[in-house]
This record gives C-alpha cells, structure tokens and sequence, in this order.
C-alpha cells in the first residue's frame, strides 16, 4: 500500500517539480484515505490514484494591462480545472504575488474533495494571478480584470467552468470580471460566484466562509458537549473569511481577543471592535496597524518582531483558534504553544492553513482539528445556492440563505465525522472528510470510464 502511494507521489516530483504546497496537498490526501483504500482494491485496479492527481486541464496565459501611468505591464493568468467527475468546475480565483502554478494546483487539489462533500454537483477548480491588487487604483485593478477576463472567458461557463473569489479577489473584482464576461459574450448568466446582491449575487454568500466556519466549530465542540459559548477565541487574518468568523463567533457567544494580517498581529483583550475592521480592511483597505491608532488599548505586533519560526497570533492564549488566512500560516512551533496555552480546537478557515507536522502534534495532543475541507466548505457551498439561485432567476433572502448554510454545514460535519467512524479512525476528521470527499469522485471516475 505504501509502495503504491509513494510511487505516485514520486512521480509528482519528477513531473511538477518545485509545486511543493502542491506535493503537500496530494500526500495528505493519500496517506489519510489509507483505510479506504486497504478496503477497496478497485481504486488501484482503476488507476484512481494516477488520474486524480493529474489535473483535466492547466491554462496559463498573459495578461497585459495598462498602468495609471500608461506603462504597459505583464502579470500571469491561471485556471486549472482539475476533476469535472461530479459537475462542472468550480473554484475561486486568487490575485497574490505568491501564485503560481503549483499554487493553484494545490488549491484545485483540495477543492475537488471539499466540493464533493457539500453533496452538491460540482467538479473542482482555481484560477488566478500573480498580480497584486494592493497598492493599486480602482482604474488599475479594473483594467487587469478586464484583460483577464479576455482570455479567461474562452473557457468559463455557468455549465462548464464558475469562478468565484478567493485572496485578492472580491466583490470589487467579481464586478469587473463579470461586466467583461458580459461585454464578450452578450450573456447575462450565473458564469461567476460572489457578485453584488443587485446584479444575480446570492444574500450571505460574503459572510458564507466564515458564518459556515463557525457553524462547524459549533458542531465539532457538541461531540464533547461543549459550545463556543463564553470560549476566547484567535483568528487569523482579517479579510473575507477571517471577518465573518469573528462575526459569527459574537453572535455565538464567543469573545475574539486576536486577529491578523500579512504585515502584523494585533491583541486586543477587551475584543476585536468588528466595526472598525471593517472600516480599516473592507472599506479603507489599510493596514491592521491603523487598528491600534483606533483602540489604544490594543497591542500591535510587527511581523518584524514576532518570535523565531512561529506567528505572535498563535501565541496569544486561546480556547479555540480559527487559522483563517493563508497556507502554512500555523506550523509545529506554532502547534505547541496552543497545546502549552490550552487550546482545545483548531478550526480551519483557510486551506491547508495547518503544516502536517503541526497537524499531527495537535492531534497527539488531543486537541480537536477540523480540517480545511470541511470547515471552510459553507463558502463554495453557497456559491453552489447562487449558481441555483440564477438558474431558477429566484433570490433568497438572507435568512433563508443562512438556514440553508447552517443545515449544509452540520450535514457536512456528520458526513466527515460517519465515515471516520465506519473507517475505524475515531473522531479524526481529516481522514474522515477525505474519505468521504475521495470515494465520491473516485466512484464517479470509475462509472465514467478512461476519459
Ligand atoms: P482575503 O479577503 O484576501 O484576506 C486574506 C487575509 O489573509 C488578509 O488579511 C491578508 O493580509 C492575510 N494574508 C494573506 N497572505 C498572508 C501571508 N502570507 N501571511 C499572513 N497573512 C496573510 O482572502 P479570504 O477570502 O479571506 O481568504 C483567506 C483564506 O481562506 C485563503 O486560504 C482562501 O483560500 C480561503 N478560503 C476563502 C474562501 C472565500 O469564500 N473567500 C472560501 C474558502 C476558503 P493583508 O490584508 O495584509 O493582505
């Protein structure tokens, strides 16, 4: 068994070398759904593993753009649309410095299972750019989009291939990106996910990631009989999902005493102030240090002064924390001081947010790990709610969307918790969320013959 997985991921290396977040996904995928395989020989007869991993399609393009000083610059566009087993293709798009090829290939990766475990019918995919909207203007970022979507548009489709947002890219840029689909192709149709409530977007799709996060702590913490309830919470970042997670968690009962961004890390015992975070991040699109000059009785953090190989975020002692903002953000280090402070969940917001070795110690530790699959699925999930919403030319109101989330998200936690349990593995949901996501495209490939 474990010949045939490390053959495969060998193979990994020799043909995407370098696409190490890429690596990291496929291994955790395939060392995790051990129980499954050992039971079920037809994934091997098939060649499951080999196909699965090698994505339907990888499109990379240029993107010309002209700057507000009329210079001419270069950025590189990606989709790749990775397994349609189970519907059309479907994921976010990322503009970040830090993208790449094998970025979005991780990315893609892990959004063929998590798609499979909202049980709705769609494939997996991610899409995105090297080009970085801060610092820009308006007029800057809307030109990009728009010669991003001149070449992205050729293979999108409301029944082929939905887009939707991800770091980098939100309402602002899910507008210019559809206006541009709209002027090419004459078309006004559900081709993306995330747009503006008055223009075919679904109520609660922005708050969707993070609500349907909390949603899901909320269901982890009832396995102990235990709630978020009066729990002091940490979240990391302080975009789209990392908001809306500490929203929720009020609304819960829950105090957040930490959030994050790229630059720092701010403390704020009484409780992050939301309104201002949504001021500072969401309107003003500023750095969190502005937060401090607002509540003086927060601490601001420096990167530059956060302790050796660890984030000043995981430090601050928490009952649960919600890593919510990039990949690899909460390493072993990272894992030992949470284990140290008394942290008795950890629920990902982010994808693959946790490193493995990170994982495994929490684990060992009995700290509860919701993985990222799971717990930040209620996002796409209600993306899915929009692209239903669009086809029947109906809109739900916010309640209605939220009820709908709530039951998904819940519906998602007993699949992932069920099948850990049918496999012998506890209540480890990492192995149960990617059993369950696993099996249901695998099964799918297999009716669907060699194509
Ligand atoms: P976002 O709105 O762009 O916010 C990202 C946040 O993470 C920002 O606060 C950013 O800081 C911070 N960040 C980015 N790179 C970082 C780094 N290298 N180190 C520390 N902080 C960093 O993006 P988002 O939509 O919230 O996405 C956050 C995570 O959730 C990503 O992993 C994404 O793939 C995942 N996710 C998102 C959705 C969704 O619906 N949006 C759904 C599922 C999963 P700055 O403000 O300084 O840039």
């Amino acid at each position: 068994m474990e010949d045939k997985i490390n053959s495969v991921l060998n193979k990994i290396k020799e043909c995407s070398p370098g696409q190490d977040e890429f690596y990291q996904a496929v291994q955790e995928v395939l060392y995790s759904i051990k129980p499954l395989l050992e039971s079920d020989s037809r994934y091997f007869d098939y060649n499951i593993l080999q196909r699965i991993v090698v994505p339907e399609r990888s499109i990379i393009f240029r993107v010309n753009w002209v700057d507000d000083k009329g210079k001419i610059q270069t950025n590189l566009g990606y989709r790749v649309q990775f397994n349609s087993a189970i519907g059309p293709y479907k994921g976010g798009l990322r503009f970040h410095p830090t993208v790449n090829l094998g970025v979005i290939k991780f990315l893609g990766f892990e959004q063929i299972f998590k798609n499979a475990l909202t049980n709705l019918q769609i494939g997996g995919a991610k899409g995105g750019s090297n080009f970085d909207p801060k610092g820009k203007s308006d007029n800057e970022v809307m030109r990009f989009c728009q010669s991003f979507m001149n070449e992205l548009y050729k293979y999108i489709g409301k029944n082929r291939d939905v887009p939707a947002g991800d770091i980098g890219v939100g309402k602002r840029e899910i507008g210019y990106l559809f206006g541009q689909y709209k002027k090419l192709t004459g078309e006004f149709d559900g081709v993306l996910t995330g747009k503006g409530v008055n223009w075919g977007g679904s109520f609660a799709r922005k708050q969707a990631t993070g609500y349907g996060s909390v949603y899901f702590a909320a269901e982890h913490l009832n396995i102990i009989d235990d709630s978020l309830e009066g729990k002091t919470c940490v979240v990391s970042g302080s975009g789209n999902v990392a908001i809306y997670t500490i929203e929720k968690l009020y609304d819960m009962g829950a105090k957040v005493v930490a959030c994050s961004d790229s630059k720092g890390t701010i403390y704020h015992k009484a409780g992050i102030d939301v309104a201002s975070l949504k001021a500072i991040k969401e309107i003003n699109r500023e750095s969190l240090s502005a937060y401090a000059k607002l509540h003086p009785d927060s601490e601001y953090i420096d990167i530059t002064h956060y302790p050796k190989d660890a984030h000043a975020i995981w430090q601050i002692p928490c009952d649960v924390a919600f890593p919510s903002a990039t990949q690899n953000e909460l390493n072993l280090n990272d894992a030992k001081a949470l284990v140290k402070n008394g942290c008795i969940l950890v629920n990902e917001g982010a994808n693959m947010p946790t490193t493995p070795d990170a994982i495994e110690y929490l684990q060992q530790n009995g700290v509860l790990f919701s993985p990222a699959k799971a717990a930040n699925a209620g996002g796409v999930a209600t993306s899915q709610l929009e692209m239903s919403q669009n086809a029947s030319m109906t809109q739900w109101n916010f309640e209605e969307v939220d009820i709908k989330l709530r039951q998904i998200m819940k519906k998602i936690f007993k699949t992932a918790h069920d099948t850990a349990k049918e496999y012998n593995s506890d209540s480890n949901l990492l192995i149960g969320a990617n059993i369950a996501g696993f099996k249901k495209v695998a099964d799918s490939m297999i009716d669907q013959g060699a194509i």
